[in-house]
């Protein structure tokens, strides 16, 4: 620095309100994908607050604050997070689980008391892919994870994990007190993105048909009401602990296995039960290998109209790839074609 102190002028700071707004200083651009607490967490952090606190500068009280605004996000916070990030009103809203018509299957959440000892700290709250958290700059949880009927991520075939990998504890990303990025655990610090286990082919074949399902529901087609999937599939009771048990309520641990059984054909619920919820989980488990095969036939069918002789058959096929197949063969006939909503 060549000048001199004297040459150094001072001029008083305008109100800092003025010079920046009502805006937050830091603002975070949400991923694809992702859910509404999990981008919050992130705001918080990047603007020097960690997130068990954030929850006061929104005047949201409890532990799991942000899993509340996941269910329901008052419009008078809305418009507050609209004016502090200057974010579109719909990129923010469509962060949050309002006007879910997948409600009966998102896993509940449970108020814990934040001690990690006790245990209610212990139960599920979300569930993620260590190998997509270990993929994202900066880790973030997706909508698509509190599915109840996810077990796996279909992009790294390994199964999904609802507890810390060191201590056992729930995954509870709002109850962290310091500066510390998603990928730790709240109650000891360590990793979460220690690898799982691959998920078996026939577990992942059952739980993409239900997605697939639960896609076409989300897209308009199916029942509404009492008889709806989402409805139907949420009323099964399953036995957890001596108690009928919802699959929303069930850890992933207990429903991985209930899907290995399913997929196995069942055998402890070989003779259909007489309620209709458990009588549609058991179609649904022996549709699957047939599913699996059309949707993979129509794919390579369809692929070979377009690309002549490249007749390809997909070992993990989706609904949602065929889709994109048809959309491109419409397009090539230069019509155009809707397609279906994703199951988020
Ligand atoms: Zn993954
Ligand atoms: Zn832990």
């Amino acid at each position: 620095m060549t000048q001199s102190a004297s040459e150094i002028t001072v001029t008083p700071a305008r109100d800092y309100g003025n010079e920046v707004g009502q805006g937050w200083p830091v603002v975070v651009e949400p991923a694809p994908g992702e859910l509404l607490s999990s981008w919050l967490h992130r705001l918080a952090m990047a603007n020097g607050i960690p997130p068990q606190y954030f929850g006061r500068v929104l005047d949201v009280a409890g532990g799991d604050w942000s899993a509340k605004l996941d269910r329901d996000l008052p419009g008078r916070i809305l418009n507050l997070l609209v004016e502090r990030t200057r974010l579109p009103t719909e990129d923010i809203d469509g962060l949050a689980l309002n006007r879910d018509p997948l409600t009966r299957l998102r896993m509940r959440q449970t108020t814990g008391s934040g001690d990690a000892r006790a245990s209610t700290a212990r139960v599920n709250r979300l569930q993620y892919c260590p190998a997509c958290l270990k993929e994202d700059r900066a880790p973030f949880f997706r909508r698509g994870w509190t599915l109840a009927t996810r077990v796996s991520c279909f992009r790294h075939g390994c199964s999904l994990r609802d507890q810390c990998p060191a201590c056992g504890g729930g995954i509870a990303p709002s109850r962290q007190n310091r500066l510390l990025r998603q990928q730790f655990c709240v109650w000891c610090d360590a990793d979460l993105r220690k690898p799982t286990l691959p998920a078996e082919y026939d577990v992942q074949r059952l739980e993409r048909l239900i997605d697939d399902l639960l896609r076409m529901h989300v897209a308009g087609h199916g029942r509404h009401g009492k008889t709806s999937l989402p409805a139907m599939l949420g009323a099964a009771c399953f036995t957890f602990n001596g108690q009928p048990t919802s699959i929303s309520r069930l850890p992933h641990r207990v429903r991985y296995v209930l899907f290995r059984q399913l997929a196995d054909g069942m055998t402890h619920l070989q003779k259909r039960s007489v309620h209709p919820a458990i009588d549609l989980w058991t179609r649904i488990a022996r549709a699957a290998p047939k599913h699996s095969d059309l949707v993979a036939l129509l794919s390579a069918e369809i692929t070979s109209q377009i690309t002549p002789g490249t007749k390809t058959r997909s070992r993990h096929p989706d609904l949602a790839d065929l889709q994109q197949v048809i959309v491109r063969l419409h397009s090539n006939r230069r019509t155009s074609l809707a397609t279906a909503m994703p199951a988020n």
